[in-house]
């Protein structure tokens, strides 16, 4: 089909099969689950849900044509702990199965059939990379401080529960965010499931905390179950916590469980996509109310929950000053915050040139959030993907950020960047930063910094 429109509904098409097959077999389909050997999955698209239901004991890497380097399939493939390229455009064409298949998360790079020259310089790259990570696996004790001895805490993203087995594994502080939207794929979740899967995670995180984000679907996490129905365009659309104050019973069920699970451990509520304080205020009055509900069902809850905001919608970071008053905590989520920002389609792998973590309206958006913090007193993380990459913790920390929250498998790599670097370098790398105009001026000098206190990591 020529209209692109239209070439898309070719997944709607698709999906309706899966869907049939999946009531007429009666069960989940779980794709990729009779595979044999390492395998690579090459395609046009890998929404979440099937990223997860992938059988992980083979596969190996993603090769993927749409998305970009902070698309949902690209944060699965960190999740999983394997290579991804997305954005490839149309290597599904070039790929029609059997072939064998190099995939360099690092570089970007996919290499179809390679000679036995280039398959050797791989093997070495590979087994360079795994000796780099046995060799982290041996910090993972060691305190995340700078050279100059300001402690930052590294906590972990999650999309799904057994990542938080790995995240302590790589030494994560707690889990600074965990998406709940895997709960809703196949189905509204009642009440009990999301407290089991609350409670258990609290278990495993022994004491450390867990920050729980209220449903964010929509976009990217585009679950027709929750949603209902189509957009046009869904990014600015009925996503998110304005799903939430539509569908009140969803978004109550989901506070009351994870208000009873904070009576097991240390619980933050974060409240996703807020764009202005009647928002925010709407949400904390529905927490209020729920909290009421518990009391009069005398049931037991953190009475001090904190809630805070992610802020990822440009309208919040200019104003985090007045939201700093009213709540108890940020976490800047930069993977939407530059896509609103520079509207750039995070998930479109034709602007992804222009998807720019270093742009200088992002660093000014970013030191504004964390000054108000500062001024208010309240806790200021990141856990967009800008910070689970080393050249930009060196500019983050130098822009106050004392506390980040990263994919399980960055901790190590950020940690080993923060005790390289002495805290006055980093306040005058990110001071060179916002005086620069352009985002290619501020890339290519966090380049150079990180090749310096990290070379091991660009080899
Ligand atoms: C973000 O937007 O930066 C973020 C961390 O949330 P998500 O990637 O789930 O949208
Ligand atoms: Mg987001």
């Amino acid at each position: 089909m020529e209209t692109e429109y239209i070439a898309e509904r070719a997944h709607d098409v698709a999906d309706i099969e899966r869907n049939l097959l999946r009531a007429l077999l009666g069960k989940r389909l779980s794709r990729g689950a009779n595979l044999s050997g390492d395998t690579v999955v090459v395609g046009h698209n890998l929404t979440p849900g099937e990223a997860a239901s992938l059988d992980t004991g083979h596969v190996r890497a993603f090769a993927i044509d749409v998305g970009g380097r902070t698309s949902h399939t690209a944060i699965m493939a960190r999740a999983m702990q394997i290579p991804a390229v997305v954005g490839l455009e149309d290597i599904s064409r070039f790929v029609s199965g059997g072939e064998r298949v190099i995939v360099d998360g690092y570089t970007g790079l996919v290499i179809i059939d390679p000679d036995s020259k280039t398959l050797e310089e791989y093997r070495k790259k590979a087994s360079i990379s795994r000796d780099f990570y046995r060799r982290l696996r041996g910090e993972v004790r060691l305190p995340a401080e700078t050279l100059d001895g300001y402690e930052i805490g590294i906590a972990a993203n999650i999309e799904l529960p057994h990542e938080i087995h790995t995240a302590l594994e790589w030494g994560a502080s707690g889990i600074g965010l965990y998406r709940t939207e895997f709960l809703y794929d196949g189905g509204e979740p009642d009440e009990e499931k999301h407290f089991r899967t609350y409670k258990r995670a609290l278990e495993e995180l022994d004491g450390r905390y867990l920050v729980l984000r209220t449903l964010d679907a929509g976009a990217d996490k585009f679950h027709k179950e929750a949603v209902g129905y189509q957009e046009k365009n869904p990014f600015l659309g009925c996503r998110s916590i304005r799903l939430c104050f539509q569908r009140p019973d969803v978004f109550r069920s989901q506070l009351r469980a994870v208000l009873r699970s904070s009576a097991f451990g240390s619980v933050r509520i974060m409240l996703p996509m807020v764009s202005s304080l009647d928002e925010l205020r709407r949400a904390k009055a529905t927490i209020d109310d729920v909290e009421s509900e518990l009391d009069r069902e005398g049931i037991d809850f953190d009475r001090n929950i904190p809630v805070g905001i992610m802020v990822e919608v440009p309208s919040t970071a200019h104003m985090a000053d007045l939201f700093a008053k009213e709540v108890n905590f940020f976490s800047i989520g930069t993977n939407d915050l530059i896509q609103y920002s520079l509207a750039v389609d995070r998930v479109n792998e034709r602007v992804a040139h222009l998807y720019q973590p270093a742009h200088p309206a992002i660093l000014r958006l970013i030191a504004t959030v964390i000054e108000a913090g500062r001024r208010q007193g309240i806790e200021v993380s990141i856990c967009g993907e800008m910070c689970s990459e080393p050249i930009y913790a060196i500019l983050l920390l130098g822009l106050g950020l004392r506390s980040f929250s990263v994919s399980p498998i960055s901790i190590p790599t950020v940690k080993r960047l923060i005790r390289k670097v002495n805290m006055r370098d980093a306040a005058e790398a990110a001071r060179i930063c916002l005086r620069h105009e352009r985002a290619e001026e501020s890339q290519a000098f966090l380049e150079a910094r990180a090749k310096d206190l990290l070379p091991e990591l660009f080899q």
